[in-house]
């Protein structure tokens, strides 16, 4: 086990690191090693109902006395602590996902920009006024939601944290953060430079443990007001329903299948290039994977042998290596599943192109199990089991499309809607697309989709609420209306 004393692993609940009350422990891998990274506490309801008393008594406490601009100031120092640390929380989140490390290195980027994104915001929460007749005068206030529940899944731990974190405590909330079971470590140790940054105890409480207890617990809690929730679409209908027992405030970020469309009008070199990001980064655990490309029929067999040589010559391998471009799955159970993917998509008729069960020539050390070569099927029929579920892994299918209408057609004909890039030359028929297709967000020319001030979020069963823009601070306040009287006479709507 490689030395993980430096980092926290109890749970952090109002300010102190501490073991969970049950005393239960469980232990967090390194998936790429097939090796025990550290022990960590697992937090219990009991735990749950600390944390939560904790986030309630900071949110009228400390935390409503701690003026807007002072709360910017500590988000900004927040940021500048986690930026000063990119390498070693890009390593232990590398470590703990199996992801290469120079993915999560601009993810820690990431969720540095995004704190800063909502520092500025903190100080900007404005109502509006409004004189309704020559009697009333009115103003709204924004108000903190109150205490949020945070549930975060495994394949952007820090990143899906800070998403979540940062326009939370901008606007006055204080939180309880579940982090995925599979990987606690790195939101202890934001908690811990949470801590550091001057935000004060019990604001961010952080209480690793298993979904269905743990997680279960927070949604069913009555001393939580919201749920931010990202990961599988199943969890997310299960917190809802929970949720709606307390009436709680939801927001849910869930999976996609998402389409990558390529027109045979495009840069057919750029949209190859563009495609494997969008789907081999982060080994294809990503919820906005593009993995169903959409070629048009006279732009196939160009795109699809350039694309599979390409996916072909990715460097598979060991996560902390700076030439790996694709690393571990998050566990072997995981790979084994993406694995089945492979075999119903083959069963289903499709073409294996590049990639398949196996990879060849990894380093030693490492657990071949756990990894999944980058994986070209071609040929599928978008109806195919393969191009409707979300494999969560290294794998495309490639599907032809006639024609414009048909294109957009397979693009919709799937449960989710979270993300869709659209290849073309015609500058025109990118913009028609982007109001089409049935997602959060449509890129043109770009695999990009996701930066900070950008709204991130999905339609259909992707979920509901946006991330990462001005849009998140709705989901973390409430508006309330104040109204004035400003007639010199008494009121008297009886007329009595
Ligand atoms: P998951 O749904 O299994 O788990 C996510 C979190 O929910 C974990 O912390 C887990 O412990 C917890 N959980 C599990 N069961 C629960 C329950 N009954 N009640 C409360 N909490 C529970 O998801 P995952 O496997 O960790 O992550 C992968 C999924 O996340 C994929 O579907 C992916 O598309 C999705 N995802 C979506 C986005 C987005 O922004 N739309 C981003 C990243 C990941």
């Amino acid at each position: 086990m490689p030395d993980m004393t430096d980092h926290p692993n109890q749970l952090l609940i109002n300010g102190e690191f501490r073991d969970a009350a049950a005393g239960a422990t469980f232990t967090a891998q390194d998936p790429a090693r097939g090796a025990e990274l550290a022990t960590v506490a697992r937090a219990g309801t009991e735990d749950v109902d600390a944390a939560v008393a904790a986030a309630r008594e900071a949110l009228t406490g400390a935390w409503a006395k701690t003026a807007p601009a002072k709360r910017s100031r500590m988000l900004n120092r927040l940021a500048q602590l986690i930026d000063e640390r990119t390498d070693e929380i890009a390593e232990l989140e590398s470590r703990n996902v199996g992801k290469a490390k120079w993915q999560c290195a601009a993810e820690v980027k990431v969720a540095v920009s995004t704190l800063e994104l909502f520092a500025g915001t903190a100080q900007h929460l404005y109502g509006r006024s409004h004189v309704v007749n020559p009697s009333v005068v009115t103003y709204t206030l924004r108000e903190p939601v109150g205490v949020v529940g945070a549930i975060i899944p495994w394949n952007y731990p820090f990143m899906m944290a800070a998403w979540k974190v940062a326009p939370a405590l901008a606007a006055g909330n204080t939180l309880v953060l579940k982090p995925a079971s599979a990987t606690p470590m790195s939101a202890l140790l934001l908690g811990q430079l949470a801590l550091e940054a001057g935000i004060p105890a019990g604001v961010l409480n952080v209480v690793p443990g298993p979904g269905g207890e743990v997680g279960e617990a927070i949604a069913t809690h009555p001393g939580v007001d919201k749920v931010a929730f990202t990961g599988e679409t199943g969890t997310g209908r299960r917190i809802a329903e929970a949720a709606a027992s307390t009436l709680k405030r939801v927001s849910l970020e869930l999976g996609g299948k998402s389409p990558n469309i390529v027109f045979g009008d495009a840069d057919i070199e750029a949209a190859v290039l563009g495609s494997l990001w969008a789907i081999y980064y982060a080994a294809g655990q990503s919820c906005e994977a593009r993995s169903r490309i959409l070629v048009e029929d006279d732009a196939y067999d160009d795109f699809a042998s350039a694309f599979a040589e390409r996916a072909k010559g990715l460097s598979v391998g060991d996560p902390l290596a700076a030439e790996t471009k694709v690393g571990s799955l998050i566990s072997r159970a995981h790979a084994d599943k993406v694995r089945g993917f492979i075999d119903i998509g083959l069963e289903d008729g499709g073409e294996l192109l590049a990639g398949g069960r196996e990879v060849d020539g990894l380093g030693d050390g490492l657990d071949p199990d756990a990894f999944v070569p980058p994986t070209v099927i071609g040929g599928v029929a978008n109806d195919a089991r393969i191009c409707q579920e979300e494999v969560f892994g290294p794998v495309v299918t490639l599907t032809r499309f006639g024609d414009e209408a048909e294109a957009v057609k397979l693009a919709n004909d799937v449960r989710y809607g979270l993300a869709a890039t659209v290849w073309t030359g015609d500058g025109s028929r990118g913009h028609r697309l982007a109001q089409r297709i049935h997602a959060g967000a449509v890129g043109i020319n770009t695999p990009f989709i996701a930066f900070p001030g950008v709204p991130f979020g999905g339609l259909k069963e992707s979920g509901y609420g946006r991330e990462q823009a001005l849009e998140s601070l709705d989901l973390y306040t409430e508006t309330k209306a104040v109204l004035q009287n400003t007639s010199p006479k008494p009121i008297n709507p009886l007329g009595v």
